[in-house]
């Protein structure tokens, strides 16, 4: 990984954004709950506050600690990684053209696919990891290259700087989803990524208990856009959401440690499976990719998916049949979550470049005993074997 500053990023991520309250001595931010402040006199707002979608302190501690975290100079917090993503597309013009990575989360895809067509942003695609594809997808109208790495939910990695380079000979700006790696694992900026987007929802966060999103950019014309929107259009994240994304902030190095060591364990033993017909995670040993992998992550993340013999009958029975695993949406918290992405998370891709396999099933590893996962899926794999669920 490349330098954090001098202090390690562990230490960071306890102390970003906020010290100690001037006032109180306080070790945590308190949550600023007030929708509006007083003024001094007409127009003279006291501390820069005057209205809180505009500017709030909480979420000002929130901004200040993820673009810490990024190694970036603005962040930009919203109400949702989604309302973060509607806010990027501000950037663009009607008659601009977008390119995504050929495997993103299907909400992206359908915002800006089923929304931002309608007003004249078009989108193109190309599996990212191909340079060659790059070029021949890029058109001289191409305003912003929108990319995941690992992608959700094949865990394609991109080489970022590359990419990067190659969005700059054109002046178009290169986006990156930064909610599967985290910055502890990889810091986009420092491969020359302009944007860098989480849903705080994830990782961030860490507990499932708060939807929110953040942007992070270096550039202060993209921060001055980006805060115009955000007030404009108002999708701001409430103040004890803030509150409860910087709790979860001051433990992600630890957290991903574990789900990483855990992820690791369970993408070998999958891969001895002979249910598995393939596994995909970037920490496997003969990874195609292990060169990139390791000089652009500090280790392969905690999300993994992986297809079954017996195509989406079989995937869904064994989602169906684990009791450690939670059978639900989302990733990155503490508990382990197991999905089904063609009928969940990515639904809203089917039919289009972006669809997933029906056989796939996806894992966010979480801090358990991994000796537990892995008897959770052993059983798992003998119960959907034994008795499929019907199908509709
Ligand atoms: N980006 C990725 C990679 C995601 O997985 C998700 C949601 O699952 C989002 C963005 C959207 O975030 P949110 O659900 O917070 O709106």
């Amino acid at each position: 990984m490349t330098d954090q500053g001098k202090r390690r990023f562990e230490t960071l991520t306890v102390h970003a954004g906020f010290e100690s309250d001037p006032t109180t001595g306080a070790v945590v931010p308190g949550i600023e709950l007030a929708a509006t402040f007083e003024q001094d006199a007409v127009g003279q707002p006291r501390n820069g506050y005057e209205y809180s979608r505009t500017g709030n302190p909480t979420r000002e501690v929130l901004e200040r600690a993820v673009a810490e975290l990024e190694g970036g100079t603005h962040g930009v917090a919203f109400a949702s990684g989604l309302a973060a993503t509607q806010n990027l597309l501000y950037l663009l013009e009607p008659g601009q053209r977008i390119l995504v990575g050929d495997d993103v989360y299907g909400g992206t895809w359908r915002l800006a696919q089923k929304v931002w067509a309608r007003y004249g942003v078009h989108v193109d695609v190309a599996d990212l990891r191909d340079l060659d594809a790059l070029a021949v997808a890029l058109t001289d109208t191409t305003a912003m290259i929108w990319l995941e790495s690992p992608t959700n939910p094949l865990l394609k990695v991109v080489d970022i700087r590359a990419v990067a380079r190659v969005a700059a000979t054109i002046g178009a700006l290169t986006v990156v989803d930064n909610t599967f790696a985290t910055p502890y694992l990889q810091r986009p900026l420092d491969f020359g990524a302009d944007v860098v987007l989480h849903s705080a929802t994830k990782y961030l966060g860490g507990h499932s208990d708060v939807v929110s999103g953040v942007v992070v950019t270096r550039s202060d014309e993209v921060a001055e856009k980006l805060r115009f929107h955000q007030n404009a259009a108002g999708a701001v994240p409430s103040p004890f959401d803030c509150w409860l994304v910087l709790r979860g902030l001051r433990t992600l190095a630890i957290r991903m440690d574990r789900a990483c060591a855990n992820a690791a364990i369970l993408a070998d033993w999958l891969a001895s499976r002979s249910e598995v017909s393939a596994v995909h995670y970037p920490g496997l040993a003969d990874h195609p990719q292990r060169d990139l992998i390791q000089r652009q992550m500090l280790l392969p993340g905690a999300m993994l998916s992986f297809q079954v013999r017996g195509g989406g009958t079989a995937a869904n029975a064994v989602a169906n049949a684990t009791r450690v695993f939670t059978l639900a949406e989302s990733l990155g918290a503490v508990e382990s979550l197991i999905e089904v992405p063609a009928v969940m998370t990515h639904a809203s891709v089917a039919g289009s470049p972006l669809e997933v396999p029906a056989d796939l099933i996806r894992l966010s590893v979480g801090i358990e005993a991994v000796e537990d996962l892995v008897a959770d899926l052993e059983q798992a794999f003998a119960a959907g074997t034994a008795a499929p669920p019907a199908t509709s």
